[in-house]
C-alpha cells in the first residue's frame, strides 16, 4: 500500500510551532519577527505568491511589510530600498519576488541582500555555507523547497543513506540545493535536466525520485519512469485548465510507489512553512539567540 506523504498536515504542525516561538520572542525580548517583501511590476503569479506570504505571516504572528514598485523602477532605486531594509533593525527577512523586469540584474539584487536577512537562502554566503556543509537544517537559511522536502522525508523516517536519488531539476532554488542536502545524507545523487539523455531510464533506477519541471503536458512523470517501491516527490506546479497539477501522473504512479506526495497538499505547503521558519531563524540570528 502506498503512503501519501501529507505535506499539508506537517506544514500546519510546523506553523503552530512557529506561532509559539514567535509569541515567546515577542514576550521575552520584545521583538516581532518581520518579513519585508518587494514586488516589482504587476506579474499576476507574483502577486498571488505575495498575497499568500502575507496571509501565512499573519497566521503565525510574523509582521509583513510589502513594498510594491512599478516595473519601470531603476535598478539603483531598488538597491537603495534593499540597503534601507538591510539597515532596518525591525526587518529580519527580505524577499524580492522574482521574476524582475529585464533591465534589473537579478544577481546584483540577490547579492545586495544582507546574508542574515536572506530568507530565500540564495545569497552566495548562504549557498557557500550549504556547499561547505556548515549548516544545520533547523538553524540555517537554506532554500525553502529543498528544506521542506527533507523535513517531509524525515517525518516519514525515510532514510537516504545508500539510496540512489534522481532529481529532475538543476535550478539554484530547487535541484542544486536539494542534491547537496541529499548528498549530505549519504545518498548517491543524479541531477537531470532538459538536456539529459535517457532520462526515463535514469528515473527508473531511482530509489528516491524528485521531479520539479513544471512543463506539463510536454513533461510528465509516467509510471514507466518509476521503479516499484520508489519514493516519489512531486515539486512541479502546472496550471491546466485553471487547476493545479504536479509533474507526476499521480493516479498511475501511486500504484508503483511506496511513498508519494500529492499536488496540491505536498511540497507547496512545506515550502511556505519553511519560508516562515526562515524568517524566525533570521530574527533569532539577528537577536543573538543562536550566538
Ligand atoms: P526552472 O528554473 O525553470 O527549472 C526547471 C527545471 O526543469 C530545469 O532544470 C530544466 O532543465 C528542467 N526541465 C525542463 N524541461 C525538462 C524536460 N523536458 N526534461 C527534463 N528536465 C526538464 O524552475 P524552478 O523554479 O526550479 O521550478 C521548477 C518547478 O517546480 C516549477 O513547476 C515550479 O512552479 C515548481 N516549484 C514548486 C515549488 C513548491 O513550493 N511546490 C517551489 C519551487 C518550484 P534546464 O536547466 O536544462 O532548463
Amino acid at each position: 500500500m502506498v503512503i501519501i506523504m501529507d505535506g499539508k498536515s506537517l506544514a500546519e504542525e510546523i506553523k503552530r510551532e512557529i506561532t509559539a516561538r514567535s509569541n515567546s520572542m515577542k514576550e521575552e525580548i520584545g521583538t516581532t519577527p518581520t518579513l519585508a517583501t518587494i514586488l516589482v511590476g504587476d506579474d499576476s503569479a507574483s502577486s498571488t505568491y505575495v498575497n499568500g506570504k502575507c496571509r501565512d505571516c499573519e497566521e503565525v504572528g510574523i509582521d509583513f511589510i510589502l513594498h510594491e514598485l512599478t516595473a519601470s523602477i531603476a535598478e539603483r532605486e531598488l538597491l537603495e530600498l534593499i540597503d534601507d531594509l538591510n539597515g532596518n533593525l525591525k526587518v529580519h527577512g527580505i524577499v524580492v519576488q522574482y521574476p524582475l523586469p529585464r533591465h534589473i540584474d537579478r544577481n546584483k539584487i540577490m547579492t545586495s541582500i544582507k546574508p542574515q536577512k536572506d530568507v530565500d537562502g540564495l545569497h552566495p554566503y548562504n549557498v557557500g555555507k550549504l556547499w561547505l556543509g556548515k549548516y544545520d537544517l533547523d538553524g540555517a537559511l537554506l532554500p525553502c523547497t529543498p528544506k521542506g522536502i527533507l523535513k517531509l522525508l524525515d517525518r516519514y523516517e525515510l532514510k537516504l543513506e545508500g539510496k540512489l536519488a534522481v532529481v529532475i531539476n538543476r535550478s539554484d532554488l530547487v535541484g542544486k540545493p536539494l542534491s547537496k542536502l541529499f548528498l549530505d545524507r549519504n545518498a548517491t545523487v543524479i541531477i537531470c535536466h532538459s538536456k539529459t539523455p535517457k532520462l526515463e531510464r535514469l528515473a527508473r533506477s531511482a530509489d528516491v525520485l524528485v521531479s520539479a519541471v513544471g512543463r506539463r503536458p510536454d513533461f510528465v512523470v509516467s509510471e514507466d519512469m518509476v521503479k516499484k517501491g520508489a519514493v516519489v516527490v512531486d515539486v512541479g506546479m502546472n496550471y491546466i485548465g485553471g487547476k493545479l497539477q504536479g509533474d507526476v501522473d499521480f493516479d498511475r504512479v501511486k500504484e508503483k510507489a511506496s511513498y508519494i506526495t500529492q499536488v496540491p497538499g505536498g511540497i507547496g505547503p512545506m515550502t511556505r512553512a519553511m519560508m516562515l521558519q526562515n524568517v524566525l531563524i533570521a530574527a533569532e540570528i539577528q537577536g543573538g539567540q543562536f550566538e
